[in-house]
């Protein structure tokens, strides 16, 4: 063998294929390919022989087909699979190589990897690839991790096959070890919330404002040539759109109403847990997935009372524009909240994540690409270090137009039995940060008294703890060294 390739893809099923296909159509790429079962990589070589592919039907033949720095993309099914190839990888490359984890691992298996390997000198990346199957054929948005060092290599090769926003390639280097995989769980999870903030404002349009799914599809195609103007946005409006062929009815009627999930979202909301971040959008996006999916206790509840009140729609076009507003900020508040769990892990695992930039990458080639992410770089631009997104000038604006038909719909939706779940839980976060006393006060005196938990006075510095009498009337505070 003569000539020898800069990357390789270990892993040809779908994802894989396509990133090998798209890293071929680059200049100055050569691509070594390899599968478990030689079939794929036999059918992938076959289907595109125009293709600059170096294929080998063992891991040693494809080891040796990689030039120095051998620098690998695995791209098989995430766990065990992917514990496999990098053993196997790891076996044969040499210190300064560089192995990258493309799938989508869980960001605490990416750290644990990157531990038991860097020792060895091998560079272990786990990259966050976004867009699905086009993305990994056309461009995706990319979120490696790892080491500095390792991308220098890695740098221009992702550059090349990244998604281009604006003139930018949708891909940084977020942070070290497993940052990538880390905001790319959070991306997902921004994902969820606002896939189900379009689909309350959908169930409003439909239920409240008596439009068809149709005309629904020409309300968001009209919305995306706005502030809301975004991916989701435009393949909402092509679903609603679509008639089902067997019954002549919208196919968004014919679709059963349980919605799945691949478990990103549900690691999303873990994680903040720990982290102490309230990420109430995602979580509540994802416990709509679960209620969703509930079919025997849905059925089972299907009669039960409503005692609903009508929510009166006099002007149809002004409704519209409210559920647009409505939508919009509690978009803002997902963001931002998802936003705030990215810091908060780069705090917890010492990443130096920059804000802007992992805004700018999501522009081009992922799910959430959008207009708005813009302004969200801006934002973080204008102050790294911005306490809350709502904070900035522009998304506090924002907010504020929109907030007398954000509670108008929230309330009426409510009055009249409709689930929002995303919308108002987004909004009663809104309405807790800008809160000057919340009822933590209260929570605080409950975990005293039964606990023993002490509290914190507002006119003193110290910790205190009340001895709550047996008839509870007497209160005696005192400094504790609780
Ligand atoms: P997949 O169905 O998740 O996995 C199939 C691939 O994994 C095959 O190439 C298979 O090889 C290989 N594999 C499984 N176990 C293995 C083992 N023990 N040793 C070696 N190879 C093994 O493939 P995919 O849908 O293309 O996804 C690849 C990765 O990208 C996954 O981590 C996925 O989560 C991530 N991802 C997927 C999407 C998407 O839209 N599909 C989007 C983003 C990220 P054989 O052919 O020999 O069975």
């Amino acid at each position: 063998m003569s000539a020898k390739a800069n990357i390789g893809v270990v892993g040809l099923a779908v994802m894989g294929s396509n990133l090998a296909r798209n890293l071929a159509s680059r200049e100055g790429n050569t691509v070594a390919v390899y599968n478990r079962s030689y079939a794929r990589t036999e059918q992938l070589i076959t289907e595109h022989p125009e293709a600059r592919f170096i294929a080998s039907e063992t891991i040693d033949d494809f080891v040796a087909s990689l030039a120095k720095p051998r620098t690998a993309i695995i791209m098989v099914q995430a766990g065990a699979g992917t514990d496999a190839v990098i053993s196997q990888l790891a076996e044969r490359f040499e210190p300064g190589d560089i192995i990258v984890d493309g799938g989508n691992a869980l960001f605490t298996d990416t750290l644990r990897r990157e531990a038991a390997i860097s020792p060895t000198g091998i560079h272990f990346v786990g990259a966050g690839i976004s867009g699905g199957e086009e993305g990994a054929l056309k461009g995706p948005s990319i979120m490696p991790g790892g080491s500095a060092e390792s991308y220098k290599t890695l740098g221009p090769i992702l550059s090349s096959i990244a998604a281009v926003a604006e003139g930018e390639p949708c891909v940084t280097h977020v942070g070290t070890d497993g940052a990538g995989h880390f905001v790319k769980m959070i991306h997902n999870g921004i994902e969820y919330a606002d896939m189900q903030l379009i689909a309350e404002a959908y169930d409003l349009l439909r239920n409240i404002g008596g439009f068809s799914p149709a005309e629904i599809a020409d309300i968001f195609t009209e919305w995306n040539k706005g502030e809301l103007e975004s991916y989701l946005i435009e393949i909402t409006a092509e679903v609603l759109k679509q008639v089902d062929a067997k019954t002549g009815k919208p196919l968004v009627d014919v679709i059963l109403d349980e919605a799945g999930s691949k478990g990103t979202g549900v690691w999303t909301v873990q994680t903040s847990l720990n982290l102490g971040v309230p990420v109430s959008g995602i979580a509540e996006a994802v416990f709509a997935r679960s209620l969703s999916s509930q079919r025997a206790q849905r059925d089972a509840a299907n009669n039960l009372p409503a005692e609903t009140f009508p929510f009166e729609v006099p002007n149809k076009e002004a409704f519209v524009e409210e559920v647009r507003l409505a939508l919009y900020a509690s978009k803002i508040v997902a963001y931002a909240q998802g936003f705030d769990a990215i810091r908060a892990g780069a705090k917890e695992y010492n990443w130096n994540i920059d804000l802007g930039a992992v805004s700018k990458i999501w522009r081009g080639g992922c799910i959430i690409r959008a207009q708005f992410l813009n302004r969200i770089a801006e934002a973080y631009g204008k102050d790294a270090n911005l306490l809350s997104l709502l904070l900035d000038g522009y998304f506090t604006d924002a907010v504020a137009k929109s907030l007398g038909a954000w509670r108008r719909v929230v309330a009426g939706a409510s009055l009249a039995g409709y689930p929002i779940p995303a919308f108002a839980s987004s909004l009663s976060y809104y309405d807790g940060l800008r809160a000057e006393r919340l009822p933590a006060s209260v929570v605080q005196g409950q975990r005293d008294f039964f606990g023993a938990h002490t509290y914190k006075r507002v006119d003193m510095p110290g910790t205190f703890h009340t001895l709550w009498s047996g008839d509870r009337t007497e209160i005696e505070a005192e400094p504790s060294t609780h």
